[in-house]
């Protein structure tokens, strides 16, 4: 099948980039391949650049908001040289950012040139950036300062049981990074009254911090959660150490906000112990789900089968445009092993998901 194959070679072209995080002259080359893919065509590619992170958009009408606005990254996490030589066995393409997420790119990017070769063109714009895995500041949250949409679609990996099921991710935790300071008084070990031991008042501290976190049970992850990632502090054993400070990850849910787990978190704290702000992502989190139903519905006709809508305890570029009150939804192919060592996709739901995704689109846009 041509459409097969093409998606095979898009994707498999698109894994060859070492386009990690840092490396500007692969995501330059790379994006320089996705602008040479629609050379003659009527396709119109916007460049865009913020602090060395470059990003395109790309769409059939020069406008800022879109009915539809797909979302791709090509940055990918560091790998085995190896990884960025894509090979098939079976149903599965390895490589990296095979499903994290070049695949997804490939079946957008396809999408596109096929969707321009009608005599009509849907409302719609796609979204290629390269800072998803840095938290995306400076591509998908500056850019969606500049588009809207009535519906934004990534093709990040998702979880399902088979790669013939396609599900829907309509919320992810928000994410809270914080660095706890203790200040003590430094002494000699063999008089430890005369001094005031920080690391002793720093896990006494995240022992009260951890009361505030319910623990998660197999039936319900779906609770605000605390990781302990990191602690510093003290030289020697002799010495009672007058600093010390951890770094704590914590997840959340809709049933709190950054403000209120840190107001509560500073109620707590003694009075020699401060509490720094690294990172604070909100929640991605859907209210208006009539645009997502349509999605759900037009997938399970595709597929002929149920899909779900997850909850999801990672994070992604999404959250910028839930947090606009824009409807946003992780929706992608199948594939394993993201950020490791045999990343893969399934090479059938990629094909799979090219074509739900071609239906939703000619039906509704
Ligand atoms: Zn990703």
């Amino acid at each position: 099948m041509v459409t097969n194959k093409e998606l095979i070679k898009l994707t498999s072209d698109l894994i060859k980039f070492q386009s990690t995080k840092d490396n500007y002259s692969e995501i330059k080359k790379c994006l320089e391949y996705i602008k040479k893919y629609f050379a003659n065509t009527n396709i119109i590619i916007k460049e865009f650049e913020y602090n060395k992170k470059p990003s395109l958009v790309i769409s059939f009408q020069n406008k800022t908001h879109y009915k539809l606005l797909l979302n791709g990254h090509i940055d990918v996490v560091e790998a085995d040289e190896e990884q960025y030589n894509p090979k098939i066995k079976e149903d599965k393409l390895y490589g990296r950012g095979a499903i994290d997420m070049k695949g997804g790119v490939a079946a957008f990017l396809l999408l596109i040139k096929e969707l321009s070769k009608q005599k009509t063109q849907p409302d719609m714009a796609l979204m290629i950036v390269s800072d998803e895995e840095l938290g995306g500041p400076n591509g998908t949250g500056q850019l969606s300062k500049k588009y809207t949409a009535d519906l934004v679609i990534a093709s990040e990996p998702i979880q399902s049981i088979s790669p013939s099921i396609i599900n829907i991710v309509i919320a992810e935790k928000g994410v809270l990074w914080l660095k706890i300071i203790a200040k003590g008084k430094a002494c000699h070990a063999s008089r430890p009254w005369l001094g005031d031991n920080a690391l002793v008042t720093l896990t006494q501290t995240y022992n009260k911090l951890k009361k505030l976190f319910p623990d998660t049970t197999t039936q319900n992850r779906w609770k605000n959660t605390l990781n302990l990632g990191k602690i510093t502090g003290g030289d020697s054993p002799n010495k009672v150490p007058d600093y010390a400070e951890m770094l704590l990850d914590i997840r959340y849910i809709e049933s709190t906000n950054s403000k209120k787990l840190i107001s509560k978190i500073k109620k707590i704290l003694p009075k020699n112990v401060t509490v720094e702000i690294i990172d604070d992502a909100p929640m991605l989190i859907n209210k208006n789900m009539l645009q997502i139903k349509k999605l759900q519905q037009s997938i399970a006709k595709s597929t002929q089968t149920k899909v779900e809508l997850l909850k999801e305890h990672g994070a992604s570029d999404l959250r910028f445009y839930s947090d606009k009150g824009i409807p946003a939804v992780i929706c992608g192919p199948l594939g394993s092993n993201y950020h490791g060592k045999e990343e893969f996709i399934y090479i059938s739901s990629l094909e799979l998901y090219y074509k739900a995704l071609k239906n939703f689109v000619k039906e509704n846009y």
